[in-house]
């Protein structure tokens, strides 16, 4: 097993990743991988809380995000690439975890109330939906890791993440009450803190301007969309901005996506200063330097992902040889987290 400082995070497959994906986690992921051993899984049971009818789709998507990835630059030489189905220590932490977390700490969630209201999740919500805070506090320690590299939004979830694990390893270590986070391994705990690591742009806006870019909402540039389809969506960014001499406002998202993908900082500055001043600077100009400087950033990123278009069984097997890894790794938790809670009786062997 690696020596490296141990990271986890992950996606959802409702959809294809975005710019927001790439922004707020997996740049990220990337500048880490080689000095960190990387877990990064595919969560594909938390999406049947709201795409149950499409479970077909969640399938072609989780191969789809693996793609996303390889696109991006994660290397599984260095990253073990899992998903979440094929974890059974996951399922098992998940009902433990449960008891661990008051009701009402779990519905209290900040980002679950969000979703709630976002995805028009109404009254009508499985209980599986507020289940699946509890599941990614599984996700997570189940692997142990030190960071957990996300978006803003995340960070009320890893909280409670956090929370699990203190009092796990209270109630089971006996880790004091009063000690700190980062003694909790040394203290005998068998979980250490994890720390949220969020991105250079904690929440890239969606193109709506309103919302943050989201898979499920419609308002996403995606990392496999050709040029063109960034031009387009670029175009679509709603400022309401009347002309090119009206004082504009650099906080809109499209001074977000400015300051964002243009690389040069002088540039930068120079729109952001005759974009206030009203000084003959049209949304339309701005926008052809975004939809140019996100192309610049997506053009790598189509030429490694056609190694792998149309060729499903390359990424299955990378999935496959990252779900050893991480069984490998998920059993030794479990294992350890099992013995402390008592629910061990005699060896482990589930063939009779
Ligand atoms: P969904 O709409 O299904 O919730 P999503 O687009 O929010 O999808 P997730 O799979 O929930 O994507 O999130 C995966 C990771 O990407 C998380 O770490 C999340 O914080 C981060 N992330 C998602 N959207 C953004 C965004 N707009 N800006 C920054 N980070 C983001
Ligand atoms: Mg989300």
């Amino acid at each position: 097993m690696s020596d490296k400082p141990r990271i986890l995070t992950g996606d959802t497959p409702t959809g294809s990743l975005h710019l927001g994906h790439w922004v707020g986690s997996v740049k990220r992921r990337v500048e880490l991988q080689r000095s960190h051993d990387c877990y990064f899984i595919i969560a594909n049971m938390h999406a049947y809380t709201t795409r149950l009818a499409k479970s077909a789709e969640i399938k072609r998507d989780s191969i789809g995000i693996v793609r996303d990835y390889l696109a991006m630059g994660i290397d599984p030489e260095h990253a073990t690439i899992f998903l979440q189905s094929e974890i059974p220590a996951i399922a098992e932490l998940t009902f433990l975890f449960a008891m661990l977390l008051p009701f009402n700490r779990v519905m209290r969630n900040p980002t679950l109330k969000t979703e709630i209201e976002v995805k028009g999740l109404g009254e009508t919500y499985s209980f599986g939906f507020p289940l699946y805070a509890v599941g990614q506090t599984a996700d997570i320690l189940a692997f142990r890791p030190v960071g957990v590299p996300v978006g803003e939004d995340q960070v009320p979830h890893l909280e409670l993440t956090r929370e699990v694990a203190r009092r796990f390893n209270q109630i089971f270590c006996g880790v004091d009450e009063h000690a700190e986070d980062e003694d909790h391994v040394k203290l005998g705990g068998a979980f250490p803190i994890p720390r949220a690591d969020v991105g250079a742009v904690g929440r890239l806006a969606g193109i709506d301007g309103v919302n943050k870019m989201s898979k499920s909402l419609n308002n996403a540039i995606f990392i496999s969309d050709p040029a063109k389809e960034v031009e387009k969506k670029v175009k679509k960014i709603f400022t309401g901005r009347q002309s090119a001499t009206e004082p504009g406002d650099i906080h809109n998202v499209l001074f977000q996506y400015v300051r964002t993908f243009i690389k040069d900082p002088a540039r930068v500055a120079e729109l952001e200063e005759r974009y206030s001043k009203g000084a003959d600077l049209g949304d339309g100009h701005v926008k052809l330097e975004v939809a140019a400087a996100i192309n610049e950033l997506l053009e790598p990123m189509r030429e490694r992902r056609a190694k792998y278009e149309g060729r499903d069984d390359l990424v299955l097997e990378i999935l496959r040889a990252g779900c050893a890894r991480a069984n490998a790794l998920a059993e030794t938790t479990l294992a350890r987290v099992k013995e402390r809670a008592n629910l061990v009786s005699w060896p482990r062997t589930l063939s009779y």
